[in-house]
């Protein structure tokens, strides 16, 4: 009998953001497979077994994964988030890849990601084009991220950063910064958006001009508005920021 890989997003943070379809993956699996603090947010049962393994170790984890289902094993291999975006679902299809092909069956299921997570706390910024962009340089050249970002903001997308920093990567959001700076107004909405659904929720909303890499830690990402993305009054002193759905036409 072939088994099964669930690839399952747990959403950003709170469990009130995991999908009724993740959970049941959850509940169906006998083994559960991922980075461990991931898997410690994870729902464990009797008679599962964890297999938690270290951030790096992405390609061994899926391997492993395919190997248990190719066992006849039901396994679920999960990442926080949506497991689509920077994150496990597609290292899952290169060890397939590799593989030459999978002995099992495969479901991925969706998840809530950081950047819609983020968006609907502040209101909508990403309510017109916009793209997501991992600013860590482990798995691609840095001239890449920052040519992505050239053109992105050149373009007038909405940029969602993700891992914008962290203690082996402390200068490239500085670096990103200062390139938007030369193509966006400094009046541009940045929002900083760090730990979103957990305890320590974080948003700080600052124009470009005084956007600094200390707002930012790994836990944060980072949504750069377009020449669209305007705020309005909420409350007494706060902010909601969004992007119009309608774009003006592109000045010849
Ligand atoms: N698969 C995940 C992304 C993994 S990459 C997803 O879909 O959300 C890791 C990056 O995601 C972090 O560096 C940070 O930029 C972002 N991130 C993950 N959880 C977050 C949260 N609760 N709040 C803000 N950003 C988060």
């Amino acid at each position: 009998m072939s088994g099964h890989v669930y690839v399952v997003g747990l959403g950003p943070g709170d469990e009130c953001h995991r999908t009724p379809a993740a959970d049941d993956a959850l509940k169906r699996a006998r083994h559960l497979v991922g980075y461990g603090p991931y898997l410690a947010r994870a729902p464990v049962r009797d008679g599962q077994v964890v297999h938690a393994s270290d951030n790096r170790e992405e390609l061994d984890r899926a391997c492993l994964a395919l190997d248990l289902a190719g066992a006849g094993e039901t396994v679920a291999v999960v990442s926080s988030g949506d497991a689509g975006v920077f994150a496990m679902a597609a290292t899952l299809f290169e060890a397939v890849e590799l593989q030459g092909g999978a002995g099992c069956d495969i479901t991925v299921l969706p998840g809530v990601t950081a950047m819609t997570a983020a968006a609907a706390r502040i209101g909508a910024p990403l309510g017109h084009d916009f793209c997501a962009i991992s600013l860590s340089d482990n798995l691609k050249p840095w001239e890449t991220i920052l040519q992505r970002v050239r053109a992105a903001a050149e373009a007038d997308f909405v940029m969602a950063f993700y891992n914008p920093i962290s203690t082996a990567r402390p200068w490239q959001l500085g670096k990103v910064l200062d390139l938007l700076r030369e193509v966006r107004a400094p009046d541009t909405p940045v929002i900083f958006a760090a730990a979103v659904s957990r305890p320590d929720e974080r948003i700080v909303v600052v124009p470009l001009g005084e956007a600094e890499p200390g707002m930012a830690d790994m836990r944060t990402v980072a949504i750069v508005g377009s020449s669209a993305t305007r705020s309005v009054p909420r409350g007494a002193d706060g902010v909601w920021i969004y992007t119009p759905r309608r774009a003006a036409p592109v000045s010849a």
